[in-house]
């Protein structure tokens, strides 16, 4: 029998930021060994979130970071937000792809969706190329599903652009394929790393899922942080708003983190769940240089501009997401945009009956420095070209957030800067964040699976089980 003075203390974990990684660590820990630790995070912002967050403005209505779309191969985020007790409010799309093209004027349709059949239909009609183009775009989707990470990661010094045309892709199938390096990483093709965009292809098409790439049907406070966020209190955790931390001690101890006014706490863990162009800075000037950190000083972050324009009455045909290829040539000024009335229309909170169109800018350098009016009426334009339901209507409100700290845009050499670990090598010290795992380079799912291999870290020193890692379900012949 174990007597009770043989029961260690609970460990101290200190999670630095309240993002997904920091909010998917702390309630991994709590579900599994909520007696084996005490969980504290500490969030520079005055709400939990990060880039995944939403909020209410001073009139009440609900504003996000911008468009979120989950992916069929979310299993480790819908694994948490069902294990907490909270199912993911999803509201799938029809899982094409809607594509405003600037040069014709028109909206292009890639069919695309859960259905391998679907997908490689998809393939099969991709508009503007020849039969040729398309038995050529066949065989290059073949090779990528055969690519394994260390094949995927040799391109890692390439842009998108150069990828494609290493393979001879014809000028019309290299814009097609583009589309995928603007959709996810916001960037054109000319400025995007190629790695990034192959392991995207490869999950995208060689996994499957049980549903297409759906929207949240509440704000993604109400959807997916608040419920984390209650769970982790509900078990003891403590969640510090408006606690920036100002560094990373380096203590015999352990490492500490240091508050502005200079106090130092002391944690027995400490989890730098910050984003990794923001890590550098925390850190003592000795640790910046050696691995696993010295790459992240590289990473720049990317300015994301996003509009909410309210209306009236409903403007856009349904509730997809109509993206566009990013040629700011023939416009439109968009990556995409999407309705979030018709996405949360089962939302209690919906108070207006028109729409409410987000409109997202990434990667947005070249258009940051117009004013809130010149981006809004840009918008506004495009809007009307592309759905007859604009024309003629003027939103009757918009808001303009310019928001730092995101860098959805991975570049060359994106890969072999960042570490994709949870350990860092010094006792105590963890990493988690969307750049230190997943399948591709960023996003949601990665957030939450880099939490849970912190907390399965955390857990192994207790002798507790770690959760499983769940990872996408890969086609037989896919090498991922
Ligand atoms: C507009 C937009 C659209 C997106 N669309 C999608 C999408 O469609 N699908 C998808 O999967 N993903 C999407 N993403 C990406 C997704 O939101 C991120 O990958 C994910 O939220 C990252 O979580 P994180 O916890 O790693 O980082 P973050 O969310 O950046 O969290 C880091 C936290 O650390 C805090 N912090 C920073 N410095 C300090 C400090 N010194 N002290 C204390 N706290 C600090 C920050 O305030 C922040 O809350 C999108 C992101 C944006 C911005």
């Amino acid at each position: 029998m174990t007597s009770p003075s043989s029961v260690p203390p609970p460990l101290r974990v200190g999670i630095i930021g309240g993002g997904l990684a920091g909010l998917s660590t702390a309630a991994h820990l709590l579900l599994a060994a909520p007696d084996d630790f005490t969980v504290e995070i500490l969030e520079a912002a005055p709400f939990p979130g990060g880039q995944c967050a939403s909020w209410r403005d001073d009139r009440g209505r609900t504003l996000e970071t911008g468009i979120h779309l989950a992916f069929p191969w979310y299993h480790n985020l819908a694994a948490l937000a069902a294990a907490i007790g909270r199912p993911l409010p999803l509201r799938e799309t029809d899982g094409n792809y809607y594509v405003c093209n600037g040069a014709t004027g028109r909206v292009d349709t890639l069919l695309a969706g859960k259905s391998v059949l679907k997908t490689l239909g998809g393939l099969a009609t991709f508009p503007g190329l020849t039969p040729g183009e398309r038995w050529q775009l066949a065989r290059l989707i073949g090779r990528i599903l055969r690519m394994d990470d260390a094949a995927a990661e040799a391109h890692d010094g390439q842009t998108v652009a150069e990828f494609l045309a290493a393979q001879g892709a014809t000028p019309a199938l290299a814009r097609q394929l583009a589309l995928a390096a603007v959709t996810i990483q916001g960037l054109r093709p000319e400025e995007a790393g190629a790695t990034s965009f192959l392991k995207f292809l490869r999950t995208m098409y060689g996994s499957t899922g049980r549903f297409d790439t759906a929207f949240f049907g509440a704000p993604l406070g109400d959807a997916l942080i608040e419920p984390l966020a209650a769970f982790i209190r509900a078990r003891g955790g403590r969640l510090q708003l408006g606690s920036a931390i100002a560094g990373i001690e380096a203590e015999p101890e352990g490492p500490g983190v240091r508050l502005p006014d200079g106090t130092v706490r002391r944690f027995d863990h400490v989890v730098a769940a910050v984003p990794g162009h923001a890590l550098p800075t925390l850190l003592p000037p000795a640790w910046r240089e050696q691995p696993p950190f010295a790459g992240l000083r590289g990473l720049h972050e990317t300015p994301i501009v996003t509009l909410t324009l309210w209306y009236d009455r409903r403007v856009l045909p349904d509730g997809n997401v109509y993206i566009s290829n990013r040629d700011r040539r023939h416009g439109p000024v968009f990556d995409a945009v999407a309705d979030k009335a018709d996405h949360w229309r089962d939302w209690p909170g919906l108070a207006a009956s028109g729409s409410i169109v987000q409109v997202l800018i990434d990667a947005a350098d070249d258009v940051a420095g117009l004013a809130d009016e010149a981006l809004v009426a840009r918008a506004v334009a495009d809007l009307d070209r592309f759905f007859p339901g604009c024309r003629g209507v003027r939103p009757i409100d918009a808001t303009v957030l310019r928001l730092t700290g995101t860098y959805c845009g991975t570049r060359p050499g994106y890969w072999s800067r960042v570490p994709r670990t949870a350990a860092t090598g010094i006792p105590g010290l963890w990493l988690a964040g969307d750049y230190t795992t997943g399948p591709y380079h960023y996003g949601m799912e990665s957030a939450v699976r880099s939490g849970k291999e912190v907390a399965n870290g955390l857990l192994a020193l207790r002798g507790r089980p770690a959760h499983p890692v769940l990872r996408p379900r890969y086609l037989p012949f896919v090498r991922a």
